[in-house]
């Protein structure tokens, strides 16, 4: 019997939340500026049931809100939403035609001591953007929308993305990475890695 099998179905405070408008609109995004919505962000969350039904139109409105013509993401999680479970959309630099995809009750099963640094911003966070570093490559498991378990890796951006979207079910804002890593020291590897390929190498 798979895991997810004992997650539980949505709660009537989270029914409520999903049903208070229909799939034409977005759910509002939750902000750090407010105390109630900011526990909810800082919270852990669940795992989900894959088979709840109402999960389509939770994954509707959060797509909504996360496609917000006046600030547009290219990733959102279930707090993001006000919803403590284990539900993203993240947008799939590395796939043909960028799709926006859906996972839920994402995990990451290994990280790559490789890292790289670049810039995030977050929909729950007005004005703030920082240069966070992660890692290079993922292992991610997964329950897909038809409710099929995969694990994949990923790497570059899109992993960035993953890193970022995960760590918000964990109740950990990129402000909070940031702040944990002002006292680290990295190695940086310029100079000690040549990227390089045959001079004979011909594409295929
Ligand atoms: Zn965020």
């Amino acid at each position: 019997m798979p895991a997810c099998s004992f997650a539980q179905r949505f709660n009537a405070s989270e029914k409520s939340i999903i049903l208070s408008g229909d799939t034409a609109t977005m759910l509002r995004v939750t902000q750090i500026t407010e105390a109630q919505e900011l526990k909810v962000l800082t919270s852990v969350s669940a795992d989900i049931n894959p088979k709840d039904p109402l999960i389509k139109v939770l994954a509707r409105r959060m797509y909504l809100a996360m496609r917000d013509v006046r600030r547009p993401g290219i990733g959102i999680a279930g707090p993001q939403v006000g919803i403590n479970r284990n539900i993203i959309w993240v947008k799939r630099y590395d796939k043909e035609g960028e799709p926006f995809e859906l996972y839920l009750n994402p995990k990451i099963t290994w990280r790559s001591e490789l890292l790289r640094k670049g810039q995030e911003g977050c929909l729950s966070i007005p004005d703030a953007i920082g240069d966070v570093v992660r890692h290079h490559s993922i292992r991610l498991k997964y329950t897909d929308q038809s409710g099929q378990e995969k694990e994949e890796i990923i790497e570059g951006f899109t992993a960035v993305i993953f890193q970022h979207e995960t760590d918000h079910l964990n109740g950990i804002l990129f402000t909070e990475r940031l702040k944990e890593q002002e006292g680290k020291a990295y190695y940086s590897l310029a100079g000690q890695l040549d990227f390089m390929t045959e001079k004979r190498y011909s594409r295929p």
